[in-house]
């Protein structure tokens, strides 16, 4: 049999295609599936940070974050414990490694320096440099809340 190569067909790697590569359905020069979307790439990588930075994720998490990552715009209504905060501060370290802003906004004081501290656990389990209201960091995190004193004060 005369061997098959489709010439810059293949999804994964944009080289060539071969038959064998079309049989297992994997690319042999990235070892990713032929049919893997973007999607899949950027929801691994994200599952990969949540595992180092918090740890497994939980199948509704899993479901926000793909999403999120799609671009779905919605709202996340679970009880207090399922982990809606814990996601949402991760999801918003992962976008800002990839340079995408995000919004938290909290009810309290209390929330606001609780979510202060875990955004500096999750960033050192990472291995992200993060800084806390100046801009000297890989990840800038501004926050406010009504107590606060003045810079410098
Ligand atoms: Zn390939």
């Amino acid at each position: 049999m005369i061997p098959v190569s489709y010439e810059n067909l293949c999804p994964s790697c944009g080289s060539s295609l071969l038959e064998n590569e079309l049989q297992s359905g994997i690319c042999d020069k990235t070892g990713r599936g032929l049919c893997s979307h973007e999607i899949d790439d950027v929801f691994s990588e994200f599952s990969e940070f949540f595992r180092m930075s918090v740890g497994e994720l939980r199948a509704l998490q899993k479901f926000w974050g793909r999403r999120i990552l799609e671009g779905e715009s919605f709202t996340a209504v679970a009880p207090t414990g399922i982990g809606k905060t814990t996601f949402g501060i991760a999801m918003a370290l992962f976008l800002a490694k990839k340079k995408k802003r995000s919004y938290l906004i909290f009810p309290t004081t209390v929330l606001i320096k609780q979510t202060v501290e875990r955004l500096s656990e999750f960033s050192k389990r990472s291995g992200i440099r993060v800084s806390f209201n100046r801009n000297d960091g890989d990840v800038v995190v501004a926050y406010y809340f009504s107590g606060m004193k003045k810079k410098g004060s």
